[in-house]
């Protein structure tokens, strides 16, 4: 089956629970138009069943769902226009990779013609065109993985649903597919929703980015606007490459307090205890100011990354590599007031102060 493209996917109030776990909590979004979305969050939060109800698989407890002005949490996975590329590229092995790609259309009613043209375009688009007389079993991981993909994209789904499919490539292998996933979808009208616990395709991928918790979404919207306005801390420690430091300190008015030290912030706050955090990019070597050493030097090519043993803290620390370093090192930095986020102790959301 095959339709016009998706305009709008919208979940009301989906609640899925298998016996006693609850996997996904009343959750609720709208996408409107052509969209790359992906659903981020660590093992077990929910994201696979909310994928899985989505394509039809599973069905709801409640909740509906819709997919343009059709509520499908009743029809069948083949009557909902989507197709699904899971981690596994599960393909025909003794099948050429023609015949595997080509099976996405044989219900399509297309002439063998024109499904020729349709799998020779997909797959010419996913580098995979040399090997179309191969057979399925001969090919490498990220092969099967491209094949997978064409398979499921040549019958032109509304939406394209992805579980981790790349989860079990090296890294380069997945850099080069996001890449190639990234052009797939400036190509084709299709709303993609894909999903990860990296949190590398995370902020790569997405237009939106979701981060699910526990079954619940904890934050929509522009990857670069989650990780520098996160709502709560959950969301400001899952994304970033290197983890987000923390300490806990005690705000009123404009100074932060934490150990012997006293920063002055940019915006005011009610006096309370509070958890501080701030990114690795955001320490600052100075002339005076905190007394760490550094225990851990990681350089990464282009970048540097340092752990620093302050007091009974350890805080990461992004460095120019250019700066002369050196493990064991005596340094003085601080942390940039500016860039400094604020949280509530017990319930951990954002404060904003005024
Ligand atoms: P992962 O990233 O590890 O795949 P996930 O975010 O996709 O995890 P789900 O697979 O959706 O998470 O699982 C959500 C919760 O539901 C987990 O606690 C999981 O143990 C539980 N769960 C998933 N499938 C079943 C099942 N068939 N029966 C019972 N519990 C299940």
């Amino acid at each position: 089956m095959e339709g016009e493209f998706c305009m709008s996917l919208k979940l009301e109030h989906i609640t899925k629970s298998y016996g006693c776990i609850e996997a996904v909590k009343d959750v609720s979004f709208t996408s409107q138009g052509k969209h790359f979305i992906v659903l981020a969050g660590p093992s077990g939060c929910g994201k696979t069943t909310l994928l899985q109800l989505i394509a039809g698989f599973l069905k709801p407890d409640s909740g509906s769902i819709w997919i343009d002005d059709k509520e499908v949490q009743h029809a069948k996975p083949h009557e909902r226009d989507i197709a699904m590329v899971f981690q596994d590229a599960a393909l025909f092995p003794s099948m050429t990779v023609y015949d595997n790609i080509a099976y996405g259309l044989t219900y399509g009613g297309l002439s063998k013609q024109e499904a020729g043209q349709r799998v020779r375009a997909m797959a010419e688009v996913l580098g995979i065109d040399g090997l179309l007389k191969r057979k399925a079993e001969a090919l490498s991981n990220g092969q099967k993985q491209r094949v997978s993909i064409a398979r499921a994209l040549v019958r032109r789904p509304k939406l394209f649903l992805m579980d981790e499919a790349f989860s079990a490539l090296d890294t380069r292998l997945k850099a080069q597919l996001r890449l190639e996933l990234a052009k797939l979808y400036q190509q084709l009208d299709a709303t993609f929703l894909y999903v990860t616990h990296d949190r590398l395709e995370a902020m790569t991928l997405a237009d939106t980015l979701i981060v699910m918790k526990e079954g619940v979404f904890q934050q929509i919207g522009d990857p670069l606007k989650l990780y520098r306005d996160p709502a709560n801390l959950f969301v400001a420690a899952f994304l970033g490459t290197y983890e987000i430091n923390t300490l806990q300190a005690y705000v009123d008015g404009n100074i932060l307090a934490f150990e012997k030290e006293c920063i002055k912030l940019s915006n005011t706050y009610e006096a309370q205890e509070v958890i501080m955090a701030i990114r690795p990019e955001h320490l600052i070597f100075s002339k005076e100011g905190m007394r760490g050493r550094i225990v851990l030097v990681e350089h990464l090519g282009d970048e540097c990354y340092i752990r620093l043993a302050w007091q009974d803290h350890l805080f990461y620390m992004k460095v120019d590599r250019k700066v002369n370093i050196q493990l064991y090192d005596e340094v003085c930095f601080r942390f940039d007031p500016k860039e400094i986020l604020l949280f509530d102790k017990t319930s951990e959301q954002r404060l904003f102060g005024k």
